[in-house]
């Protein structure tokens, strides 16, 4: 099984190490597609993009894309989730300048108001020592669900990582929405056990490698072996054949 298009990987414009260009050119050695060009949004501290910036990305988005013919530069973003309601940093204005929008929880990123610090983040915080209880799941839960009943995303990123979460019930929303869970090499998460959860519940799952060096892009050996493992392949995972894959916000690639 490989990966034909990666639609999760960092740049310079936020903490990756190599240009747009760079990325391009390392998914086009792998024969890659697509890949998508996604840096963090403006809450990551210190390095988040802000939104007078999501121009001049598009801008070399768009000056590799006319250069290599082979192969769709797309433009994206990862915003984080900043509040137990679901909200995001990315306004709808903003993500209709993208491609394809991704959201994932991050434990650093500024929150929407002060006291969602002891939602989400405490949650994340505690997780460093031991798994959430059973309250703090079902809160984690809750955020993602109503994040993506409330925005219109494309792509949940890393589900698991940092925050324990009931894969379940968030692959249910997604079923129902059209968005789809990313499996991550780079987080090794989800478990192999909820990816088998997530398939049953009926939602989709994208595979990424969220490179931050240019040399991952398309590094995915992780998920793919957790996918073989199970027995997954193009009927549960978007990306890998050539079919038409169609996102939540519209793009059809
Ligand atoms: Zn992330
Ligand atoms: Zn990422």
């Amino acid at each position: 099984m490989k990966i034909t298009a990666d639609f999760h990987t960092h740049t310079r414009y936020s903490h990756g190490t190599g240009t747009v260009n760079d990325n391009v050119v390392n998914a086009l050695s792998l024969g890659m597609r697509a890949v998508a060009i996604t840096d963090h949004a403006k809450n990551h501290p210190l390095i988040g993009v802000k939104p007078e910036t999501i121009d001049t990305i598009r801008k070399d988005v768009v000056t590799a894309d006319k250069e290599y013919r082979n192969i769709r530069v797309l433009l994206g973003l990862e915003a984080n989730l900043i509040s137990p309601r679901g909200d995001i940093d990315v306004t709808e204005e903003q993500a209709d300048k993208l491609d394809i929008l991704l959201v994932g929880f991050h434990l650093t990123a500024y929150q929407k108001r002060f006291a969602d610090y002891f939602a989400l983040p405490w949650n994340g915080f505690t997780h460093i020592f031991c798994k959430n209880t059973a309250k703090q799941i079902a809160r984690n839960t809750q955020a993602f669900v109503d994040c993506i009943t409330k925005n219109k995303v494309d792509v949940l990123t890393h589900p698991g990582f940092r925050l324990d979460v009931d894969c379940k019930a968030i692959a249910a929303a997604c079923a129902a929405t059209g968005t789809y869970m990313e499996l991550s090499s780079r987080h090794r998460t989800p478990s192999a056990k909820d990816v088998e959860m997530i398939v049953a519940a009926g939602a989709k799952l994208i595979v990424n490698s969220d490179a931050h060096k240019p040399v991952n892009v398309g590094k995915c050996d992780w998920a793919i072996s957790v996918a073989e493992e199970i027995g997954l392949g193009e009927e549960e995972i978007v990306n890998v054949s050539d079919k038409p894959i169609k996102f939540r916000r519209g793009l059809e690639i």
